[in-house]
């Protein structure tokens, strides 16, 4: 199914406050916002036997008079505890879409128990950023706008190939990391959406510049795309994420399918819980996949 996503009216990227370092290092314990609603604490071993019965990969019913709503949680694959918060929210269960960088610590075990329970994966790829300081030297390589063509793939391939061949054989996209600085050259753009068609792999713009030349390359190279609309939570307090839902809704309200990109806090998990509670009878939360325009 292709949705065509409007693509005005978008403002621009708080780019500093999603590409320095701490974006990569979330530091929940050191986040002092007090979540408004509790999810329920899930321990490691119900989380395995109650909370999430091993299931067959199944795809969700969409409902197409509903407008539609895409989450994607980035960075997933730095901590290992950082998804519990998220599977108490049954009514999420195989609607949310997970951006795993590859090569992080927990990036493959993750990978395996989200692609057990049905769930949809991203590859979530670290890009160049305006300044180079905010890269993070534990994600290296990073693609760079000085890599020639065939060093670009040679690096994306690697990178692709850090997940289990198992899983990424059912991996259908791909999102960028940081990326300001990448995603307005127009040279190693076309080289990265030369290799996803080569791959099969549709592009989410995490927009973390407003001068992405992302979708015109990706319309050039025939590659699927879709385009994030509302940061949820650059700042991790429940009432803040709460706003930024809100702006979500408004927008899937209006257009008929809105993008978030959010990260994996539990201030998040918890705003989501109140926020899916509340807006379930007049939208859908949705895999990415489904809000993807085919050129
Ligand atoms: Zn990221």
């Amino acid at each position: 199914m292709a949705v065509l996503l409007a693509t005005s009216c978008v403002k621009p990227a708080p780019r500093e406050s999603v590409e320095k370092s701490p974006n990569v290092a979330p530091s929940i314990h050191k986040t002092k916002a007090t979540p408004i609603v509790t999810v329920p604490k899930v321990t490691a071993n119900t989380a395995k036997e109650e909370h999430r019965p091993s299931v067959p990969p199944i795809e969700i019913k969409v409902d197409p008079k509903l407008p539609k709503v895409s989450i994607i949680i980035d960075d997933v694959g730095l901590r290992r505890d950082a998804l519990d918060v998220f599977w108490a929210i049954n009514s999420l269960r195989k609607r949310l879409t997970w951006a795993i960088i590859p090569g992080t610590p927990h990036g493959s075990s993750l990978a395996k128990e989200l692609h057990a329970q049905g769930e949809t994966i991203l590859f979530h790829i670290p890009m160049e950023p305006m300044d180079a300081k905010w890269m993070t030297a534990s994600l290296e390589p990073y693609l760079l706008v000085s890599d020639d063509a065939d060093k670009i793939r040679t690096k994306l391939t690697q990178r692709l190939a850090q997940l289990p061949a198992d899983i990424t054989k059912d991996i259908k996209g791909l999102s960028n990391h940081q990326g300001s600085r990448f995603s307005t050259n127009s040279k190693a753009m076309s080289t990265l959406m030369s290799t996803l068609k080569k791959h099969e792999l549709f592009y989410v713009d995490s927009r973390t510049t407003a001068d992405t030349v992302a979708e015109s390359l990706a319309i050039q190279n025939k590659v699927p795309f879709a385009r994030r609309h509302v940061f949820l939570d650059n700042v991790p307090e429940v009432p803040v994420i709460m706003v930024q839902l809100k702006e979500l809704t408004q927008r899937a309200l209006k257009t008929g399918a809105a993008i978030a990109i959010g990260h994996p806090y539990p201030q998040t998990a918890s705003a989501l819980a109140i926020w899916i509670q509340e807006n379930r009878n007049i939208l859908q939360v949705v895999p990415v996949q489904h809000l993807v325009s085919t050129p």
